[in-house]
């Protein structure tokens, strides 16, 4: 147990982007109240790579929709760059969202019928502002997760860790303070999961700030540091000194081509 962690001095220089302050949420249906969240408080840093782990239920979607400003907090105050976001009304934290949250999702969520470049530019058209350099930033995230070649393909045209790929891009395409995914690699066969891992530690490197819950260990050990949800409330945090090199494991692993070979060989296929 660690309850000081947030108090730690490495923590404490630098920027605090993130940071809940005793956030609670309760969900009414009918006369029952769920307490999902219970008093959370939070605190991440600019450039960390964090992973959030809990049993089903534990309440991890529900931080991450209020970190993400799709939902506000029943209690407690929620500032996000500064900015207090808890007491915010839907079109003002739909502006906050577009400008400074990315999401990324377990089952991708992307339109099956537009290409590439349509997916990614997306969150461009949903921003009030006016975006300059459009077709340049759309090029420059599917390049960043190494999709360049592949802008006309529409999702039924690629596999599993392409799409996941699509989606990623689509997060970045407005620079956003932090990425928010929720069991990114829960789809993939483990390559491509470690692929994907890659590609969050690439970014993360590059010092974008990056949220990720999950509920395997060994996906949650690529990151600096677990946070533990049990019943609302944070139980537990580690610090993970070594994270998990997805570029090193991946050279390791066998590459998905000389699996199918070697079933062939066996004549399993
Ligand atoms: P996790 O993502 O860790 O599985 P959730 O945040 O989805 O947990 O859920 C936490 C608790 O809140 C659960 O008991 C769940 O049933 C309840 N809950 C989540 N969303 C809603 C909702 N929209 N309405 C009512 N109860 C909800
Ligand atoms: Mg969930």
């Amino acid at each position: 147990m660690n309850n000081n962690f947030n108090k730690s001095s490495d923590i404490k220089k630098q920027n605090i982007i993130i940071d809940t302050a005793d956030i609670t949420k309760t969900y009414k249906i009918g006369d029952i109240e769920v307490k999902a969240l219970r008093g959370i408080n939070l605190k991440i840093s600019e450039g960390e790579f964090v992973s959030i782990m809990g049993p089903s239920g534990s309440g991890k979607s529900t931080l991450m929709n209020i970190i993400g400003c799709l939902d506000i907090p029943t209690s407690g105050d929620y500032f996000l760059e500064n900015i207090d976001v808890s007491k915010l009304n839907d079109n003002q934290l739909a502006d906050i969202r577009n400008k400074k949250v990315g999401f990324v999702f377990q089952t991708f969520n992307l339109l099956t019928k537009a290409n590439a470049i349509h997916n990614v530019e997306l969150p461009l058209i949903y921003s009030k502002d006016k975006i300059r350099n459009k077709d340049k930033k759309i090029r420059v995230a599917l390049k960043s997760v190494g999709l360049k070649g592949w802008e006309k393909h529409r999702p039924s045209e690629l596999s599993g860790g392409e799409r996941q790929r699509v989606a990623i891009a689509r997060s970045l395409v407005n620079d956003p303070t932090i990425l928010l995914t929720d069991e990114p690699t829960g789809n993939l066969d483990s390559v491509t999961g470690e692929e994907i891992m890659a590609i969050f530690q690439k970014l993360n490197k590059k010092g974008k700030t990056i949220l990720l819950v999950t509920h395997e260990l060994d996906v949650a050990q690529h990151t600096h540091r677990i946070v533990y949800l049990r019943d609302g409330i944070i139980s537990n945090q580690e610090k993970i000194e070594n994270p998990i090199d997805a570029e090193e494991r991946l050279k390791q692993m066998p590459k998905l081509e000389d699996k199918m070979n070697s079933l062939r060989k066996s004549k399993v296929l």
